[in-house]
């Protein structure tokens, strides 16, 4: 019987009212478990001989309040997805399509859409296997600067920020980094040529299959930060860690083992062991100048500057430096970090004999941190808690570095790591974001060490401070 008012429910229950076209968000979705199985072709001279073959399964939690009737991925732009399959063998539709993403300019990625054979009700778990191929290319052009990589044979990286492998997200950066907050238990397979080794810090089985090498890496626990170097690699085992190192750079990965050991030792008075430590070793590989060094607890990846010169070896203790912090990956932090890690990699240099002073080190940040502001005198007006939002985090190096000596001039050694190690402790386990740390320092200071906290943390008396300085 069709009366107006069946009419209208009708309408409601299959029109596209608001509810129906919201999109899905990211932190609608809990990824339980990832799979990635990858094949690559390293054996062409040229990055475009080469290519990868790809299977991702990811099982993952509907969490969020509506059911999830189709389901979005974003993939590297010179990948394409060939099929997907769910959890009980069906072939499910998907589009796919070039795109730029929502949140940052320039930004394409393949951008797809899985119809599932069902809607996953909230509660409801579900599997999808999803297979994809094609080459690699970094984001240069979008100003991503250190993401050089193609499937050049010498060297290639596998990493996050490029999407180098199906990522569950809607087509918006935003979307993609709270992606990189959600934590699962993973599997990485790659099948490379037998001259190749695939690097990370995790735990990891080798098969050697004709001419194949196959690593097995898997998560010692939830995370969700996958980085993977693959180059013709020399590994050296040094006490629990390992050291990969590139053709031609053996001496300087001996130099570096010995530094880092120190380092290590140095970090571990002063803040205690290092997150999560289960016995687990630490894997640090070399990656080609420019490509930008990374570290994430049991992976250090680090540019060959620190293994060409000794003087470089601050770049290092810069890296280590980041395994004794808490998580701030907050989508939009202003990553106030770096500039801990700028101060301390200096800090670290002058205690194990480096060449250059903390003084010295320090003067230079403070010149090149004036010329930045007399060069963009808009930037006068930005708070380092609007770093992030206002794309400008590469400020909070020098920035960072400078608010962070202030301090320690203030405080004096012990009051200083004393500060560090305290709000290291309370948040190491959990992570935090700009404003608990600045309480967490409020709470922890006073007198003069105080007055430099509302300086430098609150508002933008900072600025007058570095030009002045
Ligand atoms: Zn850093």
């Amino acid at each position: 019987m069709k009366n107006p008012t069946s009419i209208v429910l009708m309408m409601l229950m299959f029109g596209h009212g608001p509810h129906a076209l919201a999109a899905l968000q990211r932190s609608d979705i809990d990824i339980e478990h990832y799979d990635l199985e990858m094949t690559l072709s390293l054996d062409g001279d040229y990055a475009f001989q080469n290519a990868l073959e790809g299977l991702a399964t990811i099982r993952f939690r509907n969490v969020g309040a509506a059911s999830i009737e189709t389901v979005p991925f974003v993939l590297n732009r010179l990948m394409r997805y060939e099929k997907v399959h769910d959890g009980e063998g069906r072939q499910l539709h998907h589009s796919h399509r070039l795109q730029e993403l929502e949140n940052f300019d320039y930004f394409q990625a393949n951008v797809g859409s899985v119809k599932l054979a069902e809607p996953l009700a909230p509660g409801e778990v579900t599997a999808l296997h999803l297979a994809f191929s094609g080459r690699l290319t970094g984001y240069i052009g979008a100003g991503m600067l250190y993401t050089k990589e193609t499937l050049d044979p010498d060297f290639t990286i596998l990493r996050n920020e490029v999407l180098a492998w199906p990522m569950l997200s809607g087509p918006d950066w935003q979307q993609v980094r709270i992606g990189w907050a959600d934590e699962f238990e993973w599997v990485a397979t790659f099948d490379v040529p037998a001259t190749h080794k695939v690097a990370n810090g995790e735990r990891v089985q080798l098969e050697t299959r004709s001419n194949r090498n196959i690593y097995r890496y898997h998560s010692a626990r939830p995370g969700s930060f996958m980085i993977f170097p693959i180059a013709p690699y020399t590994e050296l085992q040094v006490g629990l860690n390992r050291i990969f190192h590139l053709t031609g750079s053996e001496t300087g990965a001996k130099r570096l083992a010995g530094k880092m050991q120190q380092a290590i030792e140095l970090f571990e008075g002063w803040f205690g062991p290092i997150r999560s430590s289960s016995g687990l070793s630490l894997s640090i590989i070399e990656i080609p100048a420019g490509y930008g060094s990374q570290a994430r607890f049991p992976t250090i990846i680090q540019t060959a500057d620190a293994f060409n010169s000794a003087d470089e070896m601050e770049q290092l203790y810069h890296e280590l430096s980041h395994l004794w912090q808490v998580d701030m990956y907050a989508p939009m932090s202003p990553r106030l970090e770096e500039g801990l890690s700028t101060f301390l990699q200096s800090y670290v240099d002058e205690k194990l004999g480096g060449s250059k002073s903390l003084k010295a080190f320090m003067e230079e940040v403070l010149d090149l941190q004036k010329l930045t502001y007399e060069k963009n005198p808009s930037y006068r007006n930005i708070a380092i808690a609007d770093f992030g939002r206002e794309g400008l985090t590469r400020l909070s190096y020098g920035v960072g570095a400078l608010f962070y000596y202030e301090l320690f001039k203030v405080l004096g050694e012990r009051g200083f790591l004393a500060l560090l190690r305290g709000f290291y402790e309370s948040y190491r386990e959990v992570g935090a974001d700009f404003d608990t740390l600045v309480e967490y320092y409020r709470d922890h200071t006073h007198g003069e060490a105080a007055k430099v906290i509302e300086v430098w943390l609150i508002g933008t008396a900072f600025t007058d401070k570095i030009l002045s300085g």
